[in-house]
């Protein structure tokens, strides 16, 4: 049709190779990403892992190559993710190398780059070998990538590993950061974060440029400070899901019916509780979250994923005693939702998150006001700024108590008292939809990114 014979007008003759890191956070900005270039007339080739490995069928218009990933039965888990993360880079590294170097030698389009997640520091090198550039691909904030670069720093400073007596204390040199927003990540081995950020960012240093899934409205200072101390072209062009939505790259089926439900709910008066694919919960933790939102006698939408709470026999005996009776038809519960329609949803009045990133973006797209719940990483950082310099959403504080929870709550859905949040989120909102138009930033960052990438 029309829409085909446009798109073959402005093929461009370049193909970009993608490779995401198999982790639903990841997958769905690079989806995104895939898609805005495809539709600039670029074609698209995604290399993936046999972990978290994509349904190809979804995706027609894009080529793909599986890649063996060597993990073992007993490692597939993101309990301990940046082991998992180390692990992949290592055992990635021959297998992208020998799918690198067939596709390289096909006769097809000439590959104009490979785009890989930052985490993928092994690729930098592969790339150099077949002098390909890298472009490398920030999925999450740029607030929170500054902090991570910084860790050498606070770990010099005294700041980590973090004292119990320390946690509130503020960080000079990062405000509004307290210790307890540094983003660190639990691992049974330490010193191996450290050393997968520090590769993360020294092989950062040595691409040939570098994509944030932001937007220059919200990050603005962030953006010229990442220039400053990286010195290689740096594009914010998100956030990507106003392009395209990221529910096509779900992992696990979404259950449709939260949105029946939700259209039977008054405008505005449902939060939205998920907590996204990785965070964990112990089954305390779970209790006090369950009562906080009892308590807080709102109508809820709950994701209790399968995971949420490790080692759980299923949901009937996660949720406490008496929980069903109090919230007596008030809530319901999915075990993965459609997020992006959840949150466009006008019976949605907030959104409590773990401020992963992608939901963060999402909420601030709706113009939804947040409550924050950060469990690791980059979370701790958007959680802060969320609440101290967007001023966007309430971060609990207490870490997951339920009285801290229904207060937190009730502020939120109350008109008058959570009014200020709202209009500050509303202005995002708008923002954003200025900002990916023609003539906005992310737009002409877009541009600038495709003209960089057909003059190098
Ligand atoms: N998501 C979803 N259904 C759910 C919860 C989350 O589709 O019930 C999607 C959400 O829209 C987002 C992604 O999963 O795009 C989660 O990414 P995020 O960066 O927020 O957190 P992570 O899972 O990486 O911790």
């Amino acid at each position: 049709g029309k829409a085909e014979a446009e798109l073959d007008s402005k093929k461009l003759g370049r193909r970009l190779v993608f490779f995401p890191v198999p982790l639903q956070g990841h997958i769905n900005p690079v989806i995104q990403l895939a898609n805005v270039f495809h539709s600039k007339g670029f074609s698209i080739t995604i290399i993936h892992t046999e972990f978290n490995s994509l349904d190809q069928s979804k995706y027609p218009d894009f080529t793909f190559h599986l890649i063996p990933d060597g993990l073992l039965e007993h490692e597939v888990s993101t309990s301990d993710v940046t082991v998992l993360l180390a692990k992949l880079n290592i055992n990635c590294a021959n297998p992208l190398r020998q799918c690198l170097d067939r596709l390289l030698q096909d006769k097809g389009e000439p590959v104009a780059c490979l785009i890989t997640d930052t985490i993928w520091y092994f690729t930098q090198e592969l790339a150099d070998s077949f002098n390909l550039p890298r472009i490398a691909f920030r999925t999450t904030s740029i607030c929170s990538f500054l902090a991570f670069y910084s860790l050498p720093i606070f770990r010099k400073l005294g700041y980590l590993p973090k004292q119990d007596s320390q946690l509130e204390v503020e960080v000079p040199e990062f405000p509004p950061l307290r210790v307890k927003d540094i983003p660190a990540i639990k691992s049974r081995d330490p010193e191996n974060v450290f050393s997968l950020i520090s590769c993360m960012m020294e092989k950062t240093k040595a691409a040939s440029g570098l994509i944030f899934n932001s937007f220059e409205e919200l990050e603005q200072q962030e953006l010229t400070k990442v220039g400053e101390e990286f010195r290689i072209p740096t594009f914010a062009i998100g956030p990507l899901h106003k392009y395209f939505p990221a529910s096509s790259s779900s992992l696990m089926e979404q259950d449709r019916s939260a949105i029946c439900w939700l259209d039977k709910q008054a405008p505005k008066s449902v939060i939205y509780v998920s907590f996204g694919s990785i965070a964990e919960m112990d089954e305390t933790q779970l209790s006090e979250v369950a009562w906080g939102i009892a308590n807080s006698l709102q109508p809820f939408l709950w994701v209790v994923r399968p995971g949420l709470v490790q080692n759980s026999s299923g949901l009937e005996n996660l949720l406490p005693n008496g929980f069903l009776e109090a919230v007596n038809g008030r809530g319901y519960i999915v075990n993965w939702a459609p997020q992006q329609e959840v949150l466009a949803h006008p019976a949605v009045g907030a959104f409590w998150t773990h401020s992963g990133w992608n939901s963060t973006l999402e909420s601030i797209c709706e113009g939804v006001p947040m409550i924050c719940s950060p469990f690791f990483g980059d979370q701790l950082v958007n959680s802060r700024f969320a609440n101290d310099v967007w001023k966007i959403g309430l971060r609990l504080e207490e870490g997951l108590k339920k009285g801290e929870i229904e207060r937190a709550i009730k502020r939120l859905m109350d008109e008058k008292e959570s009014e200020e949040i709202r209009m500050r989120v509303s202005s995002y909102k708008e923002k954003i939809n200025a900002c990916v138009k023609e003539g906005g930033s992310s737009h002409q960052s877009v541009q600038s990114f495709i003209d960089y990438i057909l003059s190098i």
